[in-house]
């Protein structure tokens, strides 16, 4: 039976990248994984599981990062070179494949290059020929152009933000792929792009309308007639043209398919206005006085104009710099001020002199050290951070060297590289106790799950950087004209799907 399995590659290049972040992604924002260590990545492919004897699946190349700033073109072009040599290679010893998993997340910008992932779903589908089906898996943060549906046999995104349904949309397209690979062969894609572009911390699936929407996505995908249906929101932080909205219909009723696809993609425009943020959202005035005067304990507030998870340089140090100067935080809670945990600023090489005065020191050892603005300082100049250190650690396979500094009632997270703070564990780890401190502030935008359970109340922080949440003051010159909410509308956009 085992010669009778389909053989499926695994392939991809993941990264949410913004064009308004001085950071670059280069090879050390990079997790590269090949052969059996990649197959193993898949929980879903893991010993046991349905889909693991399915196929016969061969890891290629998948190069995963952390969201950041845009990939420097070498970069991208090895990454995809690879992985076009291996498939060639394998190919020529085994024989074609029969598919492909082209894992992505669809908001990658490579430096002087659009549509990155279109390139390397066109060189993908070179190396294998027109034979072998490609299976696409994305993150609902993606853009889709016409070539990279047009080139992609199946293709889909997740259906929630926060992503708690990461894994099972990459499952859902291997077991599609295996299905179509079983009984079907390619099925037909009706695609469109809706011209409206929102931040994710407006389309939050928490909440309506995009809850009732990403519902009706899923109820069209069980359809007699549709193999899988997707709605992408697209990426706001990228100024390209095919940075919109889009749905993609797949199936083998082409009546069925274009007419969801449509009805899809007018929903989501007629519902454009409604789209508000997830949390009350206001300047960093209006947020810190609110969190100072409520009695909700632990208060969080999203420095969300900075967010690394989004594809910030992390270390803006505007807003640092206003707490730092708070009167409420200056004096610690012994002398009546607040507390409060700022959640976090990379810096390298304060990160090592704060850990020398600790090695030298130990625990209360005091700093005046000059931190952040390395990458980005557009917002704002590095801080001076005077005060004691609480806390240090070496190792973190994303922070490295993880420092706490106490300035009053502030305690600074300081770390040696970019690292998201998603997890109670993350503050716990270091001796931080989040949930009996004042005021929580986070780089991030929407919460994550762990955080959203830990605050009692919570405010989004509309703070510059490179993935500001006011998305107008950016700058954006590149959108296709036109597109809401950034250009006015002469009359109603067509929504016609294109059938692939
Ligand atoms: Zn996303």
């Amino acid at each position: 039976m085992t010669n009778t399995r389909p053989r499926v590659a695994i392939a991809g290049m993941s990264i949410e990248s913004s064009t308004f972040s001085p950071h670059r992604s280069g090879w050390e924002a990079f997790t590269l994984r090949r052969g059996g260590e990649l197959v193993a990545h898949y929980p879903f492919l893991a010993d046991g599981a349905p889909l693991r004897d399915a196929a016969a699946w061969t890891g290629v190349l998948h190069a995963r990062s952390l969201p950041g700033g845009a990939v420097p073109a070498d970069v991208y072009a090895a990454v995809r070179d690879e992985i076009v040599a291996t498939l060639r290679t394998q190919q020529a010893e085994h024989g074609a494949y029969d598919g492909l998993l082209l894992d992505i997340h669809g908001a990658m910008t490579v430096v002087g290059m659009d549509d990155a992932e279109s390139d390397l779903a066109a060189a993908v589908r070179a190396a294998v020929g027109p034979g072998t089906l490609i299976s696409t898996t994305m993150d609902l943060h993606g853009n889709v152009p016409r070539e990279l549906a047009e080139v992609s046999d199946l293709i889909t995104c997740y259906r929630m933000a926060p992503h708690e349904d990461a894994w099972e949309t990459r499952e859902r397209a291997a077991a599609n792929l295996l299905s179509r690979l079983r009984e079907g062969g390619a099925p037909s894609k009706a695609w469109l792009q809706v011209p409206v572009l929102l931040p994710g911390e407006k389309t939050s699936t928490r909440i309506e309308p995009a809850a009732s929407i990403y519902a009706d996505v899923a109820r069209v995908a069980e359809l007699p007639g549709v193999v899988d249906a997707a709605l992408w929101v697209g990426y706001a932080w990228a100024d390209e043209p095919s940075c919109r909205a889009a749905v993609v219909v797949t199936g083998d009723d082409e009546d069925v398919i274009v007419r969801e696809a449509e009805r899809l993609g007018r929903r989501y425009w007629d519902a454009r206005d409604e789209f508000a943020f997830v949390a009350p959202a206001a300047p960093y005035e209006a947020c810190v006085a609110t969190a100072l005067a409520s009695t909700a304990r632990p208060y969080f507030l999203s420095d969300s104009g900075d967010n690394p998870t989004a594809g910030g340089a992390g270390d803006v140090t505007w807003t640092l710099a206003r707490l730092l100067a708070e009167p409420a935080f200056a004096a610690s809670p012994e002398e009546g001020g607040h507390t409060a945990i700022y959640a976090s600023l990379p810096d390298a090489a304060a990160a090592r002199e704060v850990a020398k005065a600790w090695a030298e020191h130990g625990p209360g050892a005091a700093v005046d050290v000059e931190a952040g603005a390395r990458v980005d300082d557009g917002p704002h100049g590095p801080v001076r951070l005077g005060g004691v250190v609480e806390h240090v650690s070496e190792g973190d396979p994303d922070a490295g060297i993880v420092a706490v500094v106490r300035v009053g009632g502030l305690r600074v997270i300081l770390t040696e590289r970019r690292k998201p703070y998603h997890l109670e564990s993350d503050f716990t780890v270091l001796g931080l106790d989040p949930r009996n401190t004042d005021v929580v502030v986070v780089k991030i935008g929407y919460l994550e799950p762990d955080l959203y359970d830990m605050a009692a109340d919570w405010m989004l922080m509309l703070t510059p950087g490179g993935v500001d949440q006011d998305l107008l003051r950016l700058g954006h010159h590149r959108l296709t004209t036109p597109t809401h909410p950034f250009h006015e509308f002469a009359e109603e956009p067509p929504l016609r799907a294109t059938l692939l």
